[in-house]
């Protein structure tokens, strides 16, 4: 997934979650004979080894099927996947305070649980293997994101109504103890317009403590951005600046309404942008100036954002719509190519959420990969395979999902430890109990 590196036939080694090698050809013991692969690895035969010599316990032939690292939604908030479908078509603000914010009230832990599990059988079939996950009882969501084998990135979700920054602290030293663990931590909360100058001078001093990023909602409005003017005089990215929240860099989910010094301020302090193309032209609040990041030298990822707000957890419809809209938006059809596209899903994605070791397909890096099946209509021919997964690809292309070298859905089927029978009736339990 680097500029410049060739899709080849290929064999990726994979063992104890790691990514052993990633060569070109196949050796002798490979079963494939060949087939189309991934940038910085695919595989005719991506093999499966535990212990030492040639011993493998599985290989996959991936004849036909590209192999590529999985993508990363940056951005979502997976336990409201009971409010899907719930409350559409109107406005954010109300939508947010009449029917979200009263709704999720009544959610107990084990609701969580479930809830989120639901949301990551979703983002398997989207060839997605890991999550930026912003909410509350993550202690829930992180038995759910353990037992089902799923990677997930927790975003600190404090504010006026809910949570501390003693909590925060204990949950990003407790989540960030085990470089290993499949959950880890980053400081953040919800936004500017439901957090108080006290509390974000207290999380401005909690980031500077571990000389960490700070990552939130910011900008998604106009609205907001005009609120906080009239209550700062600022902008929400030059205040939250200002208050000292982006002294170690950081995230901002949306970035849809930006002014110059806003663009100066992301770019001299490191900060990512993570775009939710779908969740903006839902709910009506406009277009990220995407192209205008990317041009800057701004890093930007995609999410979802919330089942609420999207209503689908699907990076490939994300993907599409980040590159539509920029070239309508700039009147330029060769803005934001497929390939510019592709990075920001799978490599910056990873980089945003400080999964510096899921990025790419190398040697060392963990195996959090996808195959993708390039057999069947929509991705034939193959003049270039990076356009037909952007402009043409879809989940149903979505072969297989592994995440630490272990597959956890392949055609079709799921590997996380329950039947999607059992999360589905949870689910509709859990919904038909809080909104009737
Ligand atoms: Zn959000």
């Amino acid at each position: 997934m680097e500029d410049g590196r060739k899709i080849f036939h290929g064999e990726i080694g994979i063992e104890d979650g790691k990514i052993i090698y990633v060569k070109e050809g196949q050796s002798g013991n490979s079963t494939g004979e060949g087939a189309l692969s991934g940038r910085e690895g695919g595989c005719p035969g991506m093999r499966n080894a535990q212990g030492t010599g040639a011993a493998w316990d599985e290989e996959i032939d991936a004849k036909g099927n590209l192999v590529m690292p999985g993508f990363k939604n940056a951005h979502t908030h997976s336990p409201m996947t009971f409010l899907r479908s719930y409350a559409d078509d109107m406005k954010l603000q109300e939508w947010l305070f009449d029917k979200v914010f009263p709704a999720e009230a009544k959610l107990t832990g084990d609701d969580i649980y479930w809830l989120t599990k639901l949301a990551v059988m979703e983002y398997l079939t989207s060839g997605t293997t890991a999550v930026f996950d912003m909410y509350k009882l993550k202690k829930d969501s992180a038995r759910a994101a353990e037992e089902t084998g799923f990677r997930m990135v927790f975003c600190g979700d404090m504010n006026d109504f809910g949570g501390t920054v003693e909590e925060m602290e204990q949950d990003y030293l407790a989540y960030n103890k085990d470089p290993d663990s499949l959950l880890s931590y980053q400081i953040g909360f919800h936004a500017e317009y439901t957090t108080s100058r006290e509390h974000m001078e207290q999380i401005a001093a909690l980031a500077g403590k571990y000389e960490a990023p700070v990552c939130v909602h910011c900008s998604e409005t106009k609205k907001e951005v005009e609120e906080c003017r009239e209550r700062s005089g600022m902008t929400p990215v030059a205040y939250m600046d200002f208050l000292g929240l982006f002294h170690n860099g950081g995230c901002l989910f949306h970035g849809v309404h930006m002014d110059d010094g806003d663009f100066d301020i992301i770019k001299e302090r490191g900060i990512s942008v993570v775009t939710n193309p779908a969740s903006n032209l839902k709910l009506a609040s406009g277009i990220a100036p995407v192209k205008r990041y990317l041009d800057m030298g701004i890093p930007v990822a995609i999410g979802t954002d919330g089942p609420a707000s999207n209503n689908c957890l699907d990076m490939f419809r994300e993907m599409f719509l980040v590159t539509g809209l920029q070239k309508v938006v700039c009147d330029d059809p060769e803005a934001v190519p497929a390939m510019d596209v592709l990075k920001m899903s799978a490599v910056n994605g990873a980089h945003a959420m400080g999964l510096t070791d899921c990025d790419t397909l190398a040697e060392g890096k963990r195996a959090d990969l996808i195959m993708l099946d390039l057999m069947q209509p929509n991705m034939q021919p193959l003049h270039n395979i990076e356009k037909n997964i952007v402009y043409s690809g879809s989940k149903q292309n979505v072969k297989m999902t592994m995440i630490n070298g272990k597959v956890v859905y392949r055609d079709g089927e799921f590997f996380i430890g329950e039947s999607p029978e059992t999360i589905y009736r949870n689910a509709d339990r859990i919904s038909e109990r809080i909104l009737g």
